[in-house]
């Protein structure tokens, strides 16, 4: 029962035009406005107050309409008949019982509702702000000048109070708690997406690697960590499969992608405990080594060429077999990330000149 309650009352909109959230809003409020009433009703049918029944029944029946058109894509609908409604509930039941009833509380309510399911202008919500204000002490003015039409004993009178202070504040909670709920989800969300956008961002779809940008970025804070000490060592190496343009011209583009493809998969599995790699662009790769020096990147990178020489990769029957050349430096803290990148794929062209699947350092 719980459960379709709450359904029914979280059930989504269908016009793309309107929020959840405002739906959500107006049908709680109606919900705790019909309750209120039907309390209300109930106080005055003891009381034997008929004149007054017969005004909690078109109220009640206002908000039981605004939250039926809710399900009807008329929000601002139900926006307006909240308003109306609850104004000239406040204006009435003052008129009737005086101040001390404390029916003027809502107009709190009013406002929350007007800064939290209109998307008009600022200044039209101002503007609504200072309407309010100035009804309340307009309310309170003509309180002190006439007396109220019907004077209360001061049971009933202290009973009206709480009845309007609680139903007030329920009221008030429930918008907010909707709200900032729903905001905080957004947020939360946004953050998830972009989060999401910057992981899309920075890696390379083909090799599941990260790209150029993602790899600057990582290279930048390791620049960072070597600068405030946080890692002793910092070395970068770039490496390019040797006549790749051959296992497109023979095995076709496809081909070529599934041997990238693998390459990576060995460079990610070898790579994780020591630094990054990422695809520098077309079959290059560029590995970052933390707190391995230039001699250890080394040993470690030739160990990694021989891996790759022996690798045989399967395609479409066929086994495909390629080498590597590689450029490995120091990174040049003083002269930054650039110029060590721009020093190490100079020896990798070294490397290439010399007869390729070597490493120059
Ligand atoms: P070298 O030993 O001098 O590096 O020779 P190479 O053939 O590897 O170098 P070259 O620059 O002549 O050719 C690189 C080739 O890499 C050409 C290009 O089609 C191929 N390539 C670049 N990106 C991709 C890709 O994403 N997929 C495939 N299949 N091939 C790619
Ligand atoms: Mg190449
Ligand atoms: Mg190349």
């Amino acid at each position: 029962m719980l459960q379709k309650i709450k359904k029914l009352i979280f059930q989504d909109v269908k016009n793309e035009n309107e929020t959840k959230k405002v739906s959500v809003i107006l049908r709680l409020n109606a919900i705790v406005m019909c309750i209120y009433f039907l309390c209300l009703l109930c106080t005055f049918f003891v009381s034997g107050e008929i004149r007054l029944i017969v005004w909690c029944i078109p109220c009640f029946c206002s908000f039981a309409a605004a939250f039926c058109t809710t399900y009807l894509n008329k929000t601002d609908l139900a926006v307006i008949v909240s308003h109306i409604v609850m104004v000239c509930w406040v204006i009435g039941f003052i008129w009737e019982f005086g101040w001390d009833c404390g029916a003027q509380h809502f107009i709190f309510v009013l406002v929350v509702l007007n800064f939290t399911v209109c998307y008009e202008k600022m200044s039209w919500k101002i503007v609504m702000v200072l309407a309010a204000c100035a009804l309340r002490l307009l309310l309170y003015v003509y309180t002190n000048i006439h007396e109220p039409r019907c004077v209360l004993d001061s049971g009933t009178s202290i009973l009206f109070q709480v009845i309007n202070t609680v139903f007030t504040f329920t009221a008030i909670a429930v918008i907010l708690l909707v709200f900032a709920r729903d905001s905080q989800e957004m947020e939360q969300k946004l953050i998830q997406y972009n989060e999401k956008l910057h992981r899309q961002a920075s890696v390379d779809p083909l090799t599941g690697l990260l790209n150029r940008r993602g790899i600057k970025e990582y290279l930048e804070k390791a620049a960072a960590d070597y600068k405030s000490r946080k890692i002793e060592n910092l070395s970068v190496a770039i490496g390019d499969i040797d006549f790749f343009k051959r296992v497109n011209d023979t095995y076709g583009h496809e081909c070529g992608d599934v041997v990238l493809r693998d390459i990576a998969a060995v460079f990610k599995e070898n790579v994780e405990r020591c630094g990054e790699v990422s695809r520098w662009g077309g079959e290059e790769f560029l590995f970052v080594f933390q707190n391995l020096n230039g001699d250890e990147a080394l040993t470690f990178l030739e160990e990694l060429r021989e891996k790759l020489k022996k690798m045989e990769i399967p395609y479409k029957g066929e086994t495909i077999k390629v080498t590597m050349t590689f450029g490995l430096g120091e990174f040049d803290f003083q002269r930054g990330m650039d110029y060590s990148i721009n020093e190490v794929d100079g020896k990798l062209y070294e490397g290439k000149a010399a007869g390729r699947d070597r490493i120059v350092y």
